[in-house]
């Protein structure tokens, strides 16, 4: 239906485009590929990407048996360390410290013995560092940190830690790499700071290097500075900034249009962009209209359908996507039946076919991360089996997120991970749901019933209060008018009692109350 609307476009225009959605609370990313939605970013403030970003942190718990100790980063969670984060460039680390105004201790007894070497040799509680994000903080877990720092360009990565200089692997053409290693070897930067070129600057300029390698080298300055100016534990550069990574994906993917509804990120992307206009024509607009842009492309009703359990596939299937404590289940079903005088291999696997295509895509769209499991409808033939497992990998191809996808069981189940490198779209958008703690079950009207009619028991048999008001969810007090009301009240009659019925529609569906009508009080249940 969605899908069907969009294969109009499909054929109309073949582009790719990037929509920003700039809100006070929340920036948002959508990749559309010929007008369906292929990727998605959600950013709240609370949870906006760290990856990359450097701090001045401060030492505050130092855990000796794991060898880590907790950093406070001035975000929401504490940022953790391991000792082989800091013990790969000791001296570097070392020497930033001594840079600090007030480390406590003297660091530089502590410089001989590496081998041996403890974290709380290394760190001091209160003492400030320099620490840079590795990993994302998922639920509870606060991110990761090192003091191994680099800072990445669109071409080059600079290591101010590390003299190391050298060329990405990606790149194999053998004079490319010879002339890049060359080059970079050549600029005047101290030796003991690290250059690699990334794969993009495989076809860069040398004039664009060099502008690139010096907006690193002022960048490691300045973070350098604010940490000596910084009196306290602070945030001292951003790097994985949503918008700047929106145009960098775009030049990388040779994106055909990027559209921006805020017009201060349209200035910012425009900025950005001008460094890497050499490399491909990027159009940039500021969206103005007063539809808003997400519901203008359809992406609003992407996103509502990605956060539900249950996915519609245009050949008739639809998927289940679970989440379990351990891992992720998405469950291929054949949806309507199939029709007489058809092959039905056929249609499965033109069912798991479209799965799969749906399958990556929502893998995306929700950033599922760990362990997933996907259990196709069966096929007889191998041959088939090997075309499913075979369109998954295709699809997962084009994923940021690294993969890993086994070969199908002989049950048609596929064993995968993907990398979690952020919150899922649920964990950033929804909350356990309170009315069911999580479940996604409530017990049914009858079982309250049946509680219901044991607490009346007790109450006149044991507590002896003769005259009962039950108070109830309307929902529920309409069962009990239909079912259960005339033997509730003819049981509570022979007990010699009286009962009245009320209705609350703030009580949960599941509970009930019970007052005296004697002296309104609430009673026991
Ligand atoms: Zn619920």
């Amino acid at each position: 239906m969605i899908r069907g609307v969009f294969s109009i476009y499909h054929t109309v225009i073949n582009m790719e485009e990037i929509l920003l959605n700039i809100e006070s609370k929340e920036r948002r990313y959508a990749y559309l590929k010929n007008g369906v939605l292929d990727d998605l970013i959600v950013e709240r403030n609370k949870s906006r990407q760290l990856t990359g970003n450097v701090y001045k942190g401060k030492v505050i718990n130092i855990l000796h048996n794991i060898q880590s100790a907790f950093i406070d980063i001035a975000e929401s969670e504490n940022g953790f360390i391991h000792i082989s984060d800091i013990l790969e460039n000791t001296k570097k680390f070392e020497c930033m410290f001594d840079m600090d105004f007030d480390t406590g201790g003297d660091l530089k007894k502590k410089r001989s013995s590496k081998s041996t070497q403890d974290i709380d040799q290394l760190l001091n509680i209160d003492q400030s560092v320099l620490v840079q994000v590795v990993k994302e903080p998922i639920g509870s877990k606060g991110a990761r940190l090192t003091s191994n720092i680099s800072i990445a360009g669109r071409y080059l990565v600079l290591l101010p830690n590390t003299p190391h200089r050298g060329v990405s692997r990606k790149i194999e053409d053998r004079p490319t790499r010879d002339r890049l290693k060359r080059l970079i070897r050549s600029f005047e930067m101290p030796q003991d700071i690290g250059l690699i070129c990334r794969t993009a600057s495989r076809h860069a300029t040398t004039d664009l290097l060099i502008n690139e390698a010096t907006d690193l080298l002022n960048s490691w300055h300045s973070i350098m500075d604010r940490f000596q100016k910084a009196s306290d534990h602070q945030l001292l550069f951003e790097e994985s900034d949503l918008i700047k990574r929106a145009v960098v994906t775009a030049v990388e993917r040779k994106i055909d249009r990027l559209l921006i509804d805020d017009y201060q990120t349209y200035k910012t992307c425009k900025s950005i962009y001008s460094k890497y206009s050499e490399e491909h024509p990027l159009k940039i607009e500021y969206y103005r209209d007063s539809v808003p842009v997400f519901e203008r492309f359809g992406v609003e009703r992407e996103i509502e359908r990605s956060l539900q359990r249950k996915i519609w596939l245009q050949s008739g299937g639809y998927l289940f996507v679970d989440r379990t404590e351990a891992m992720w289940t998405i469950d291929v079903n054949s949806g309507r039946g199939a029709k007489v005088n058809v092959d039905v291999e056929e249609v499965i696997v033109r069912i798991n076919l479209e799965a799969s295509d749906e399958i990556a895509r929502q893998l995306r769209l929700r950033n599922i991360g760990g362990l997933i499991i996907c259990d196709f409808i069966d096929m007889r033939s191998r041959k088939n089996r090997r075309r499913v497992l075979e369109r998954l990998k295709e699809c997962m191809k084009e994923d940021s997120a690294k993969c890993t996808i086994l070969k199908m069981s002989d049950l048609g189940l596929i064993e995968m991970t993907r990398q979690r490198n952020r919150e899922s779209l649920t964990q950033t958008m929804l909350t356990e749901c309170p009315y069911c703690r999580g479940s996604g079950l409530i017990k049914t009207n009858e079982s309250v019933s049946i509680e219901i009619e044991r607490a009346i028991k007790r109450s006149i048999s044991i507590s002896k209060h003769y005259g009962i008001r039950l108070v109830t969810h309307p929902e529920l007090d309409r069962y009990l008018s239909n079912f259960d009301k005339e033997y509730l009240s003819s049981m509570t009659e022979s007990m010699n009692a009286k009962l009245e019925f009320a209705v609350d529609d703030a009580i949960h569906l599941n509970e009930f109350q019970m007052y005296s009508t004697i002296n309104d009080q609430k009673l026991e249940l």
